[in-house]
């Protein structure tokens, strides 16, 4: 079955299938088994995304839905954001929305939870920068019956959307290419926000960056979790840090065994445009965790030398 013809049985089937018992229901188990695995087809079984199919939990839920989670962000319709086919409450067209998790959001705020949303969504759009063509932003239209239902919260939680009518849904491959722009707004979502989580990181230690040095922190970083060049400048220079002198291995034994940071030391602003010339060798060094950590609040993040002479006071290497 295509993702077309499941779009279609939650807006056509579901309003009779709810007419029935729930327990044992064909509808509820096509949409809680199959459509599941029609969407992870159209992400290529990606296994970082998590996909859930729902028509309630013992009872019919006023309308289906089917959400795509990314694990590094939630895993469950509760909390955090993700990527959902919406249902309207009158069956006339469903939403592909990116939204929140409301229920979190409602035992946060109370009475005060749509507010809560509109504001989030409003911070993650200015997140995302431009949309692509055909996606908007603001709060849908559900059709909610109630104004405090969850339909009526996800009204307010979305952050951006695309709206099929029932008389109107797109071929399978429009359906599919605008998943997978969803997908990727998603991932540039969660990309900016572990930006935002480097940045809270290097002032909680104190570090006193302003925007340049930030970009070259984070640049620095990027450098060092490339992993064939970290790998390659570690079984170069060795597992023993360089300002200190001390062996994973030996103190830990196994589990310290070839464990060791790699440290860019080339100034970034020096490589523009010349990453590809990067020299394991030249380039990087090998540093424990704790020397890592501490050449960063000095400005001889570039000297290991001049590192071990002027800090690292218990020199005995
Ligand atoms: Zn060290
Ligand atoms: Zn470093």
């Amino acid at each position: 079955m295509s993702l077309r013809t499941a779009i279609s049985l939650f807006l056509e089937e579901y309003p009779e299938a709810i007419k029935k018992p729930f327990s044992g229901n064909a509808v509820a188990d096509f949409i809680r088994n199959e459509i599941p695995i029609i969407i992870e087809k159209i992400i290529d079984k990606n296994p970082r995304y998590l996909v859930n199919g729902s028509a309630g939990q013992g009872n019919w839920a006023k309308a289906p839905w089917a959400a795509v989670y990314d694990r590094f962000i939630t895993e469950s319709a509760q909390d955090g954001y993700y990527i959902v086919y919406l249902v309207k409450e009158d069956f006339t067209g469903v939403y592909l929305s990116l939204n929140q998790g409301v229920t979190s959001v409602r035992k946060q705020y109370g009475s005060k939870a749509k507010l809560a949303l509109r504001v989030r969504a409003a911070d993650f759009v200015a997140r995302i920068g431009k949309l692509p063509t055909g996606v908007t932003t603001g709060e849908i239209d559900l059709n909610s019956s109630d104004s405090s239902n969850l339909s009526s919260l996800y009204e307010a939680g979305s952050i951006c959307s695309k709206y099929y009518p029932l008389t109107l849904i797109p071929t399978d491959e429009e359906l599919a290419s605008d998943l997978q722009a969803f997908i990727n707004i998603y991932y540039l979502l969660m990309s900016r926000e572990t930006q935002l989580y480097e940045r809270i990181d290097a002032e909680e230690e104190g570090l006193q960056l302003d925007e340049e040095d930030f970009r070259k922190l984070r640049e620095h970083k990027h450098l060092e979790r490339n992993r064939k060049l970290a790998s390659r400048a570690k079984k170069i220079h060795g597992y023993v840090c360089m300002a200190c002198g001390f062996d994973f291995e030996k103190k830990y034994g196994g589990i310290g065994k070839e464990f060791i940071e790699a440290h860019h030391l080339t100034p970034i602003s020096d490589l523009k445009g010349q990453l590809l010339k990067l020299d394991p060798r030249k380039d990087f060094a090998v540093l424990c965790s704790n020397c890592h950590r501490m050449i960063h609040r000095t400005s001889l993040v570039n000297n290991i030398s001049g590192f071990k002479t002027k800090h690292v006071l218990d020199n005995n290497t």
